[in-house]
This record gives C-alpha cells, structure tokens and sequence, in this order.
C-alpha cells in the first residue's frame, strides 16, 4: 500500500507536518519538577460535585511544585454538547476560586498553547492522523452502524470478546481500490488506529493514586476520528496532553479502563506517556447501609446546587481537602487560621478508594469555617445570598447594616466560637428573632412555673434592666431578683434542696429569653440583650406581660 497515496487521498487539506505543530508548542521551560497539570471538561451543562476533585488535586500539584495549572474544554461530542455550558464551567470554577495560569476564557484564550478549546484544534490532530496513515498506524473504516452491529452480534453469539479487532476488523488490510472506490461513493468513514496489541498480554501500571494496576493490552482498532474529522476523547487526549506539556493527568478513574488505548496511542505517535492520576468516584452511603456511586440526580451532585443552598465557596474548598489528604483534618486543627493552600498537599494522603460524600460532615466541616469568618465577612455573604435566593429576608437584613452586623457578632472572634451556620439559609432561621418584621412572638415558658412567678420575674426585671450594666452587674442582678422572689440565686444550692425554692436563676433568665426572644434557645442573654437594645427590650417585655393577662 501507498501509504502516502493514502494519506494524500483521505487528508487532502492538510499541508501541515507534525513538526510544524510542534513547533507552535514549544517545550515549556520550568524549573525541575515542576508540574504541568490541567482540567478537561466537557461542556455537557452538568458539573458534577465530584470534578471539583480533580480540579484542586490538578491545581494543587501544579501550583505546590511551580508549574502551571491549565483549563482545556473538550467540546469535541457535538451530540452532548450544549449552548453556553462552557461559560457554566468556567464561572463553577472561578466561584470556587480554581485559578488557571492558561486556558479558555469566556471569550477566546489565555496562554501560548490554544486553542484552548478542542473544537477550534481540528487541523492539528488531523496533521497527526495524517502521519499516522503515513506511517501505516492508522487506516479508513468506511462500516455502517448496521455493520458493526453485526460484527458485534456474531461476536455474541460465538461467545467471543467484542470490538474491532484482529480479523473482525474489515477494513483494516482493504486495498486501496476499494478505499478509493468508497471515497468516490462519498461515504463517510472513521479513521482507526492499526493497534499492534495482543489482548493475551497482561501488563502492569503505575497509577500514582491506585498504584500498581493490572492491564490487558489493547487490541481494539480504536477509532480516533470521526467521520466529521473531530478527533475521539483518546486521541485529542494524546494529542493535547503532548503538545500542552501535561505532566500528570488527573482524571476520574471511569477512564481507567480506555488507559490501555491511550498508552498505545502515545506509542503509536511516539510522545512520552503523562504520569496518571486516576481519582475513584464520589460515593455516597444508600439507605441499606451500602455505598454507592453518587450519580447525576443524586442531592449534593449538582455543583450549581451549592450557591443555592447557600455554601460559601470556602466551605466547599475545606470539605472537598478534607476528604482529597486524610491529614488535612489534623493540619487544620493546627493551624486554623491558615489559607489551606498552604498546606503540603500529598498524593500518598489521597485513599485509593472511593471518598464518601455526606451532608453531615460537609455541614460541620462548613460550621468550622463560618465561625471563624469576620462578622463583615458573614455579612457580605449572607446579603449576596439573600438578595438572590430570599429577598424578604435581603430587605430586613440589609436595612439596618450596623444592626445586623452587631447580631452576627455575637458569639464571634473568642477562642470558642458559635458554630451556627453551615449555609446561609441558616441565618435566617436562627437570628429572625433579632428584627421586629420577623419576629414571631410566641411563649414557651418552663411548664414548672406558674403565670403569677412569670409576671412577677418580667415586672419586676423590667424594673431593674439597665442597658448600660456591664455583664457581671447584669448577672448580679438577675440572681438578686431569683432571690427577692424565692428563686435559688445559686444552682448547687438549688439542687442540693430544690423544694425548698419556686425555681432558679436559670429559669429567671429562661423567662427573659423566652419574652424577648420568643425562643428556649438563644445565644448568650447579655449579648442578645445589648444587641437588641432597650427600646425592643422594654417592648418585647410589655407584650409578654400582655399576652400573660
Ligand atoms: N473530557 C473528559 C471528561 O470530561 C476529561 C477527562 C480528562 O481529564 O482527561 O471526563
């Protein structure tokens, strides 16, 4: 066979070399060790949760050993393909502060190795698919889905593996007439690779999360471009990770398995191999206790879903290191104030298995982070949440900003802080109380006491309130007035002989938590007190005393 003939006949447009493209990406200079590592979307219009994974191991490795972290959009699956998805993917990863040194931008490219999209590469893989026809690696494949799928049923029905492969493999060794005569039929064709593969042979591979992993050889005529000349996943793969300089591919491990064809797609083009990274599935634990996939329609896959459920990118960020390095948990203990980027990230701390994706520690995990956030910080995220997502609550909350900053506040800033909110759909919950459009006054008083103690325990600290008390006068005074009513002004004493008294002082305090913040619960009296100020106090107090007769 003519293989030039060949080539010349099915890549006719292409003037190109091989060389000439590698020219336009020259090897990158960087100091030793460094590592050059990317995220490959495709713009289906569905981010998962779990690419976030890949996307901080990527960023991480590159950015800890001084090389640089990419972004590439495989839009190369026209069928799965949807409007606008890449800008979706761009800003998911900008809200979660994934920084790219090159890559695509919502509008064109940023860095010397674009297009940074795979639809705008066509002429370079087919310059070396050109050179693969040429040097006899890769043929035409002019079969019909119809004729596939025949190959494949005769293949099932004689119990044999599947594929395009060895003597199934029809087009292969065609001659030339019948190439040419199916070209000037003008029928469309796949171009495959001729694989030199043996799938009797075994091999093993280093992936540098799963470790040592048992392979077969590929045997498969793996197609590499489509009929429309738009390049399959492993060849662009190939083709884009040399010419990128991609050290290391982090990639979720369904593409384990097509591992074998893109070793021998590398071979074929005689570019080294990348280092593999192969991170396992996000898996969530199911009713019965068992764990499985966390799939597409699963609660928590959505990336998109996180903004609306009000979790600050922070959050995110912490959880998804918290489950990438098992001893990040730890690091954070130790230093809590610390931007998690300095923390020495390591592909050995990455578990081999699945990580269990859950809800429970994402909210604790979340709770730590906004605790330690200023109250302005808060603030500013809780307004931009709301202004979206609850614009009742947006109108309150920002009408007095002062108010609601001395609110978030409390409980902040000491070396225990409140832990209350995971999202900022739990603000409002939890401080509604605090303004008068919100607050629902409602009275669930300890049952033990009777009406006439809590009219006397209102009256009278009605009374006595005094906004400018400092906290331990305030206190005094709460256990002055237990005692003048026949309260223990004491709990030790208190439980020592309870009948000997009406109640305690926490059951004082409980009636002007109860009265002023319609709630059993609240955070520490004082401070809600001096936040809520005299003029609410006083009249949240009057009411409770109304509502009593
Ligand atoms: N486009 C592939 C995907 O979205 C990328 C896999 C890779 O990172 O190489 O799964």
């Amino acid at each position: 066979m003519d293989q030039n003939y060949l080539a010349q006949l099915l890549f006719p447009h292409i003037n190109l070399s091989p060389a000439d493209i590698e020219a336009k990406f020259p090897k990158r200079i960087l100091p030793e060790g460094a590592k050059v590592t990317r995220i490959a979307p495709s713009p289906t219009g569905f981010v998962h949760f779990g690419s976030l994974f890949p996307a901080f191991v990527s960023e991480r490795l590159a950015h800890q050993s001084g090389g640089i972290f990419y972004l590439r959009i495989e839009d190369t699956d026209a069928k799965r393909e949807v409007e606008g998805a890449d800008a979706g993917i761009i800003e998911a990863f900008s809200h979660y502060q994934v920084f790219f040194d090159e890559g695509a931008l919502l509008d064109g490219d940023n860095g010397n190795y674009g297009p940074y999209r795979q639809s705008l590469r066509a002429e370079i893989y087919q310059t070396f698919a050109k050179q693969l026809v040429l040097e006899g690696k890769a043929y035409p494949c002019f079969c019909t889905a119809e004729e596939l799928n025949d190959i494949r049923q005769k293949q099932e029905a004689d119990k044999l593996i599947t594929g395009y492969y060895g003597e199934w493999a029809v087009w292969r060794d065609a001659p030339i007439e019948k190439i040419e005569a199916a070209l000037n039929e003008g029928k469309p064709f796949v171009l495959r690779l001729r694989s030199p593969g043996n799938h009797e042979n075994k091999l093993k591979f280093t992936d540098l999360i799963k470790g040592v992993v048992d392979i077969t050889e590929n045997d498969i005529d793996e197609v590499l471009l489509k009929s429309d000349g738009i390049p399959t996943y492993h060849f662009a793969h190939a083709v884009d990770d040399h010419l990128m300089g991609t050290t290391h591919v982090v990639r979720g491990e369904e593409w384990l398995s097509s591992l074998p064809k893109h070793i021998q797609i590398f071979s074929a083009l005689g570019f080294k191999l990348p280092k593999y990274l192969h991170i396992s599935q996000l898996m969530k634990l199911s009713e019965d206790g068992s764990k499985k996939k966390l799939s597409k329609r699963d609660n928590g896959a959505a990336l998109a879903d996180y903004k609306k459920m009000g979790y600050a990118p922070e959050c995110v960020i912490e959880y998804v290191m918290t489950l990438l390095n098992s001893n990040f948990e730890e690091w954070r203990m130790q230093n809590p104030d610390t931007p998690y980027t300095e923390f020495q990230f390591s592909i050995k701390k990455m578990s081999p298995s699945g990580c269990l994706f859950d809800f429970v520690k994402l909210n604790d995990v979340s709770k730590n982070v906004i605790s330690r956030m200023s109250a302005q910080k808060v603030y500013d995220y809780v307004s931009e949440w709301a202004q979206e997502y609850d614009k009742e609550f947006y109108s309150v909350f920002t009408n007095s900003p002062d108010y609601s900053l001395a609110i978030l506040s409390i409980g902040r800033g000491g070396a225990k802080p409140r832990k209350d909110f995971a999202v900022w759909s739990d603000v409002k919950d939890n401080i509604d109380f605090f303004y008068d459009k919100l607050f629902l006054p409602a009275y669930p008083y300890p049952e033990k006491l009777s009406a006439e103690d809590i009219k006397l325990i209102l009256t009278k600290y009605a009374d006595i309130y005094d906004p400018s008390d400092d906290q331990t006068v305030w206190f005094d005074k709460i256990r002055a007035l237990a005692t003048d009513i026949g309260f223990a002004a004491d709990m030790k004493e208190y439980k020592k002989n309870p009948d000997a008294f009406k109640g305690n002082v926490g059951d004082v305090s409980s009636v002007i938590r109860v009265a002023v913040t319609g709630r059993v619960n609240s955070p520490d009296m004082y401070a809600v007190l001096s936040v809520l100020g005299q003029k609410r106090v006083l009249e949240r107090i009057s009411s409770a005393l109304s509502a009593l007769n």
